[in-house]
């Protein structure tokens, strides 16, 4: 049966919007005396950079100076409220209805802590469309290593050659899937030439269901 699995963050979940909204949201309740655009993007860029949560209150904390116990609950506040602040791409939920509706079984692989990934994926109103959702966090495994997508397959009973894999990190989502022999779309602004473990790619959801309508795994 087709399966499409699905990366999160910066695949599905909008996360520099996401993290945008949430700068200011901090920025108002916790240090609204700082110069507002200086502290939400510093704020943005800390958040995209894959480091533990801890380190990057810590680099805000010092970057402003901040008190420590400010910066920790801070910390805790984001933790436990970031996902109010998730947005998904446009046309997200229509793409996943509509890759239902044709039978697909799908699946989301993504790295980060269990419950704050499972948190944006229920913020985001998706976790219906799913039937696996695998974090890095749960298995003690993150992508780009096969076992976590050999994991998915097997939680499918999917075949690769059976298995679209989505996502927009090259070395993370398309080479290991592309290494595993499933068909790899990349989201992504346009790129020429495709890398070579990139099968097609797409840079709106507008453009996902035409593509697999015209390209549906064998
Ligand atoms: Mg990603």
């Amino acid at each position: 049966m087709r399966t499409v699995l699905f990366d999160l963050d910066g695949t599905l979940h909008d996360k520099a919007a996401s993290l945008q909204a949430c700068a200011v949201d901090m920025h108002t309740r916790f240090t609204p005396s700082l110069a507002r655009e200086r502290f939400i993007a510093r704020f943005v860029e800390e958040n995209g950079v894959i480091q533990p949560k801890e380190e990057v209150f810590a680099r805000l904390a010092c970057a402003f100076d901040l008190p420590a116990g400010l910066a920790e609950q801070m910390r805790q506040d984001f933790d436990r409220n970031f996902a109010r602040f998730c947005r998904g791409y446009p046309q997200v939920k229509p793409v996943l209805s509509g890759l239902k509706e044709r039978g697909y079984r799908l699946g989301v692989v993504t790295n980060g802590r269990d419950s704050f990934q499972r948190s944006k994926i229920a913020s985001l109103g998706i976790e219906p469309y799913f039937d696996v959702i695998l974090t890095s966090g749960e298995l003690g495994i993150k992508k780009p290593d096969p076992r976590i997508f050999r994991a998915a397959l097997s939680a499918l009973q999917a075949e690769p050659a059976d298995t679209v894999f989505c996502g927009d990190s090259l070395e993370a989502d398309m080479i290991p899937a592309n290494a595993l022999g499933m068909t790899t779309f990349w989201k992504t602004e346009r790129v020429e030439p495709l890398p070579a473990s990139v099968d097609l790619q797409f840079s709106h959801f507008s453009e996902f269901l035409p593509l697999i309508d015209k390209r549906p795994p064998p």
